[in-house]
């Protein structure tokens, strides 16, 4: 029998992961997966092999694998809307897209006060319908990820989009690399990943939070947590509001108060990760090349 892969730095993490579950490797050949999105009634999961650019999905039933999008306009994070529509973050295309129901791809976010964005990496959508994303420098720092590009952008922000009117205003000016971002179950309190330490040396690795008021009006409430372990990325939140983050070493999962619980540890360098299932207590986990999942004693929160 293998090893186990929870390492656990919490008692209370003693309910929140099944001893015997096992890592499944699900997918093998990616350069770097990124941007899981789960879709129930489909019983799919839709990711990105970003450098190749192309867009892959995962069946739950049959456990095949296919390409889902080749170009992809580079795409990275994925989220699926409050009407279960998939919404991309496109480094090649600079923008923030989303499919419709009859396939077509139309543009949600793709300039800020007339100039480009950087490259949109990560988006979730509130239940009121705005769509907040985030806009580091990644796809366009070099060929690999996208297409080499001076930014046009005054900064990396953090950038909502207005349900009704479409309006795209920064939240948020005051990030290195923003990346990674997820609300709480209330949706009063907002995290947001900065990983500014692949551009700064000594500088952020870690999740920041604050609270959301009218409007979309952020309040910076300090410091969530500083990663252990490489770089956070991509997260996702369980229904009791805990973190299920990516790391270097895995997947961390910390409490709402920002303590640090265990781990789930994963031999390639994670990025995102994503709850799926019927139930969504099967946690994808996107890992350099691999798809991996693995079943918890949790369920994700539900976002649509
Ligand atoms: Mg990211």
């Amino acid at each position: 029998m293998t090893e186990t892969c929870f390492e656990m730095l919490d008692k209370r993490f003693k309910r929140l992961h099944i001893p015997t579950a096992r890592l499944d490797i699900l997918y093998a050949s990616c350069r770097w997966a990124e941007g899981p999105a789960y879709f129930p009634a489909g019983r799919y999961l839709i990711w990105s092999d970003n450098p190749n650019n192309r867009m892959l999905r995962y069946d739950e039933c049959s456990g095949e694998v296919s390409v889902f999008r080749h170009p992809s306009n580079f795409s990275n994070g994925n989220t699926v809307d409050r009407s279960g529509r998939l919404v991309s973050c496109e480094h090649g295309g600079r923008r923030v897209s989303r499919t419709e129901f009859d396939g077509t791809v139309t543009v949600v976010a793709d300039s800020h006060r007339g100039k480009k964005l950087n490259s949109p990496n990560d988006v979730v959508v509130k239940s009121d319908g705005s769509i907040w994303f985030t806009d580091p420098t990644y796809g366009i720092d070099n060929d690999y990820e996208g297409y080499k590009s001076p930014s046009e952008q005054d900064g990396t922000h953090v950038y909502r989009v207005d349900p009704k009117s479409g309006d795209v205003r920064v939240v948020a000016d005051d990030f290195v690399q923003p990346n990674g971002l997820a609300f709480s179950p209330d949706e009063k309190t907002l995290y947001i990943v900065d990983t500014g330490a692949t551009h700064v040396e000594g500088g952020p690795h870690h999740i920041r939070k604050f609270a959301v008021g009218d409007g979309g009006k952020l309040t910076d409430k300090g410091l969530f947590a500083e990663c252990t372990a490489g770089l956070f990325d991509g997260f996702r939140l369980d229904t009791e509001g805990r973190i299920w983050t990516s790391a270097g070493d895995g997947v961390h999962c910390y409490d709402p108060e920002g303590t640090l619980l265990g781990k789930i540890r994963v031999p390639e360098i994670v990025a995102n990760v994503c709850f799926g299932g019927p139930r969504r207590n099967y946690l994808y986990i996107c890992a350099t090349t691999s798809l991996y999942g693995i079943r918890l004693p949790v369920n994700g929160l539900k976002t649509f």
